[in-house]
Formats: C-alpha cells, sequence, structure tokens
C-alpha cells in the first residue's frame, strides 16, 4: 500500500513534466559517431532497456493519467541493436526489443477509460523498418508523427557528418508514408554552416525542403563543440554566411508550415488540452492545446476559444480549426451536429 510519508516517488513514477505526457526513455548512448556530436563519448556505446521494462513503466504511467507517451532515446530506431533484439514474455506473448515490435505493443496500451493514448515517437532514423511503424499510425494506434533529425540532406554535408542512414531515397519513403498515412507529421531538425558546406549543398538542402514538405522544422547555425571531430574539419563558414543560410532556411520552413497550416482550416481534429485559461469578462474560457502533429515543447499549439467551464488538462477534443498561422493553428470545440 503506498505511504504518503514514506513514498516520495508518486504512482507512475517520478515526473518532471506534467502528469497528462511523460517522457519514457528506452535506450542511453549511441553507437554512431556523427562528426559534430560527443555524446557517445559521453555517456558510451547503445545500451537499451529491457522491452518488458519499457512496456511496464509505459503501463504504469498510463495507468497513472498520462495521455501521451513521448518515446525518447538517442537513436529510437536502433532500439535493442545492443542485446540482439533479445524477446522477452509481456502479456503472455513474446515481445523482442526491436522498435516494431516496441511500437506495436505501445498501440495496444489503453487510459482506464478505454481510450488509447498518445505515442510519439523522436529521434527516430530513417532505417527501413521504420516503413513498418507507418501503418500503425494509420489505424491510429500510433500517433501519427515521427521526429527524425535528417540534419542535412545533401550528401556531401552528410557524409562529413558522419550521419546513420544517410541514403538517396528518403524522398521517396516520406512520399509513401504520406500515401499509407496522409495525416503523418513530420518533423526535423537541420544544421547550417557544417564544415565544408558549399552554395550548392545549401541549395540542394533548399530544394529538398521544397520536396520534402516537412511539417516542423528547427534549424541551428553550425557550433564548433569541444571534443567534437568536425571542428578539425577543412572550409569553416564565415559567420556572416551561416546566418544568411539560416535565415534563408528559416524563410522556407516557416513558408511550408504555414501552407501546410492553412490546409488545415475547416478541418475536425483531435487536440489535447495543455492549459485552461481564466474565465474573460464574458465569462468565456481560452485554452491552450497541441494537435497530433504537435508534440510539448518543440512545435506549435492550437489556441481554442470558449472551451466551456470544467475542461481539464490532459482531456482530448475534437476542434473545428478556424484559423493559422506560420506556427500555431486557431479552433473552437466541435459540437458534433
Ligand atoms: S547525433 Fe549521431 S552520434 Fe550523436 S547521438 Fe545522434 S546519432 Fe548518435
Amino acid at each position: 500500500m503506498p505511504n504518503a510519508f514514506v513514498d516520495l516517488v508518486p504512482e507512475g513514477g517520478l515526473k518532471l513534466t506534467p502528469r497528462h505526457y511523460s517522457y519514457l526513455k528506452i535506450s542511453e548512448g549511441c553507437n554512431h559517431r556523427c562528426s559534430f556530436c560527443i555524446i557517445p563519448s559521453l555517456r558510451g556505446d547503445l545500451v537499451s532497456r529491457r522491452v518488458d521494462a519499457v512496456l511496464r513503466e509505459a503501463e504504469k504511467l498510463v495507468h497513472a493519467g498520462t495521455k501521451e507517451l513521448l518515446i525518447i532515446s538517442q537513436d529510437t530506431s536502433a532500439y535493442g541493436v545492443d542485446t540482439r533484439h533479445e524477446t522477452r514474455q509481456w502479456k503472455g506473448r513474446d515481445v523482442r526489443a526491436h522498435m516494431t515490435d516496441l511500437a506495436r505493443e505501445l498501440g495496444q496500451l489503453r487510459t482506464p477509460d478505454g481510450a488509447t493514448p498518445w505515442v510519439r515517437l523522436h529521434y527516430v532514423y530513417p532505417y527501413p523498418h521504420v516503413d513498418q511503424v507507418i501503418p500503425l499510425m494509420a489505424e491510429g494506434l500510433l500517433t501519427p508523427y515521427l521526429d527524425i533529425p535528417f540534419q542535412h540532406a545533401a550528401p556531401n554535408v552528410l557524409k562529413a557528418m558522419k550521419r546513420p542512414a544517410n541514403e538517396a531515397k528518403v524522398l521517396d519513403r516520406i512520399r509513401k508514408w504520406r500515401d499509407i498515412c496522409p495525416d503523418i507529421a513530420i518533423r526535423s531538425s537541420f544544421v547550417v554552416g557544417f564544415p565544408g558546406e558549399t552554395e550548392a549543398d545549401f541549395d540542394y538542402l533548399l530544394q529538398w525542403l521544397d520536396e520534402a514538405q516537412l511539417d516542423r522544422v528547427g534549424a541551428f547555425r553550425f557550433e564548433p563543440v569541444e571534443g567534437a571531430a568536425a571542428n578539425d574539419l577543412p572550409g569553416a563558414v564565415p559567420e556572416e554566411v551561416k546566418e544568411e543560410r539560416y535565415q534563408r532556411i528559416m524563410e522556407k520552413t516557416a513558408a511550408i508550415s504555414a501552407a501546410k497550416l492553412a490546409a488545415k482550416v475547416g478541418r475536425v481534429l483531435p487536440v489535447i488540452i495543455d492549459e485552461v485559461g481564466e474565465a474573460d469578462e464574458d465569462g468565456s474560457v481560452g485554452a491552450t492545446a497541441r494537435s497530433q502533429a504537435d508534440a510539448p515543447e518543440i512545435d506549435g499549439n492550437v489556441f481554442l476559444r470558449d472551451v466551456g467551464e470544467g475542461l481539464q488538462p490532459g482531456s482530448i477534443l475534437n476542434v473545428l480549426i478556424e484559423d493559422a498561422d506560420e506556427h500555431d493553428l486557431y479552433g473552437v470545440p466541435h459540437i458534433q451536429g
């Protein structure tokens, strides 16, 4: 029996995030050696958690009120590579420590009121088996969202970065993913001004972004990190060129985002409530929410008007999208007629 004086950790584990969403770490460390990154030297090679332990924690969190699980690691697609995808028993089934098995099992979780929690996959490198999780998204078992840190698109730069799963056909695969699951939101981050990046490489990246039409993009100017191999690469890009490229990529991705969000106006979408505001003088209450395309803290919001009294953070409801800007949506609860 839990004892409030002894059990400092609440049911569902200690969390630094609001009760309605939780981060779930599936592994630590990384087997890659991207030239700009020092994580492997700080945290070592990949060490995956047992799949039954991950699923037990996920179930506990969901039973304790989590409505959205954010699956994190340094390299989610590589989960279980270090344990040769060892099999464990979970609910009477054999489950491999493998991203696709884990995703399938996470899709079976239900909240105490029988709903499917949102499950988001972060830090997914586009290995071929990623294709297998897209149908789970199309079936509504996984949130149609993939966070893939591409970092660049030009082959020369990717090679200098020593990026994993760096393959030319990724645009074709993105198209196929969208055929299977049209609502999939793809988030990524990119570095501009990496040593040796030429104007042609940067143009290649912009054209690639035009084709890829990613939903959410974060861009960064290359900064040397103490101890990273990239610091010794030739072809440092001058600061003013980095800045100019940064402004260009931001403009490009903001325009893509604005067009994608504008296309959602008039649609009815599920959102999760993060915060409910105070009532105005006229008694109307607003709320800040997120759609399935928005991970907490890194993506956009859906700002809601007239949500009525009594709405709680973590509630999931359908809203009519009334307006959009570059990063956010605006809507109102949808009353089915
Ligand atoms: S950036 Fe590369 S080396 Fe660093 S954690 Fe990610 S995959 Fe591993």
